[in-house]
């Protein structure tokens, strides 16, 4: 069959098929420890729960309009406001089926051929496909554990050329866990208003930080900045509303408007009655994430305690998000090569960092029982001393 060309331009996503193998082993009764999947491990909370089968219950199961019910709309607008100080108002904000698909209508909207978005590595992986699906070129700068595996403000200035439209920005990071500081984010912004280029900033794991470390957003800098930004978010990871499908994002009227007008003849709205449970999820009490923060907080200290205790390994203290990054490069394995003989050999999962534009890391969820936690880290442990 011929398919279109865009198909072999893109590769499927190694952290779903990873995710997907290490299921399907289990299902098949083998004793897996999966560090793979980026999903909290906690069921969604029953308050958003209840919200959403009381509004199915009460016949919220129509089609809805496409930017996403009213009241989800202006409870988005409210917690931009309140949590982020951002001036914005529900027709700047559209509410799409996930995280994934707001960056993915971005780029469909903002991005031409031709167009350039500068991406710092490593990066979640979906957002070059993401820029190559709608016909743009990524421009991927390399960071490493040198600068934190952060852009400098340098590193900015030197990949913006004329044809640069976007940067994308993601605080805290999948797949490292670092997170900008406040003082970082300003100079990133100078660089940004001086070229007037766009940013798009991925605020999904704004919640899960550590240490006192503060989340700063970019736009809340000034006008300028403010008009140049766009906001992704959704509910997946600090509500563990994965499987809900609800994201949103937030910028100039203009371009929510092209997004939604997309939008409008690829998905229609976002599952009606499960936007009843996003808005239980933004006005009811934060405990709910505040207690999943608690349970990473141990998690994280236990595996990243237990990474850097194994001789050839050597794992930096990450931020945010629920991601350890070590670097492997010591065993003389390249990525893929070192997961996949560790899934072989000791039934343990983890996401190759080449998947990430990372070939000498490999990447960890500790979104997983501490349990699991410990015999992985034994697994692993042997694996890599057979090897150093
Ligand atoms: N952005 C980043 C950095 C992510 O890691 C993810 C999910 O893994 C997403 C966006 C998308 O999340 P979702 O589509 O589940 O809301």
């Amino acid at each position: 069959m011929k398919l279109a060309g865009r198909v072999s331009q893109v590769t499927p996503s190694i952290t779903l098929a990873i995710a997907a193998k290490a299921k399907a082993m289990k299902a098949d009764g083998i004793d897996v420890c999966s560090f793979s999947a980026g999903e909290p491990d906690f069921d969604t909370p029953a308050h958003i729960k209840a919200a959403a089968q009381t509004a199915l219950e009460s016949g919220k199961t129509k089609y809805g309009p496409a930017a996403g019910e009213p009241k989800l709309r202006e409870a988005i607008a409210n917690k931009l406001k309140t949590d982020n100080g951002l001036d914005y108002k529900p027709e700047n904000v559209i509410v799409t089926n996930g995280g994934k698909h707001s960056l993915f209508n971005l780029m469909l909207a903002l991005i031409d051929a031709g167009d350039e978005v500068i991406i710092p590595a490593p990066y979640w992986l979906s957002y070059p496909e993401m820029v190559t699906l709608a016909g743009g070129t990524s421009v991927i700068v390399t960071t490493n554990a040198s600068t934190g595996y952060k852009i400098t403000p340098e590193m900015l200035r030197k990949a913006i050329t004329p044809k640069t439209k976007l940067f994308v920005l993601n605080s805290p990071s999948n797949p490292t866990g670092m997170v900008y500081s406040p003082e970082e984010i300003k100079a990133l912004a100078e660089v940004i208003v001086e070229a007037d280029i766009f940013v798009v900033s991925d605020e999904i794991y704004e919640k899960i930080l550590y240490d006192g470390a503060k989340h700063l957003t970019i736009g809340s800098l000034g006008e300028k900045i403010f008009a140049k930004t766009i906001i992704s978010n959704g509910f997946a990871k600090a509500y563990s509303m994965t499987g809900w499908r609800i994201g949103y994002l937030a910028g100039p009227a203009e371009l929510i408007k092209a997004t939604i007008t997309i939008q409008s003849h690829s998905t229609s709205n976002v599952c009606t009655f499960a936007q009843y449970g996003a808005i239980a999820a933004l006005e009811s009490s934060q405990d709910c994430v505040q207690e999943m923060l608690q349970a990473f907080t141990k998690r994280r200290k236990v595996m990243l305690e237990a990474l850097n205790s194994i001789p050839g390994l050597s794992c930096s203290k990450p931020d945010g998000a629920f991601y350890l990054f070590p670097d492997i490069s010591k065993t003389g394995l390249k990525s893929l090569d070192f997961s996949s003989a560790l899934l072989e050999e000791h039934q343990v999962a983890v996401i190759p960092g080449v998947a990430f534009g990372a070939d000498k890391n490999i990447r960890l969820s500790y979104a997983t029982d501490m349990e699991t936690i410990q015999k992985g880290m034994e697994r692993l442990e042997k694996f890599v001393k057979a090897r150093i």
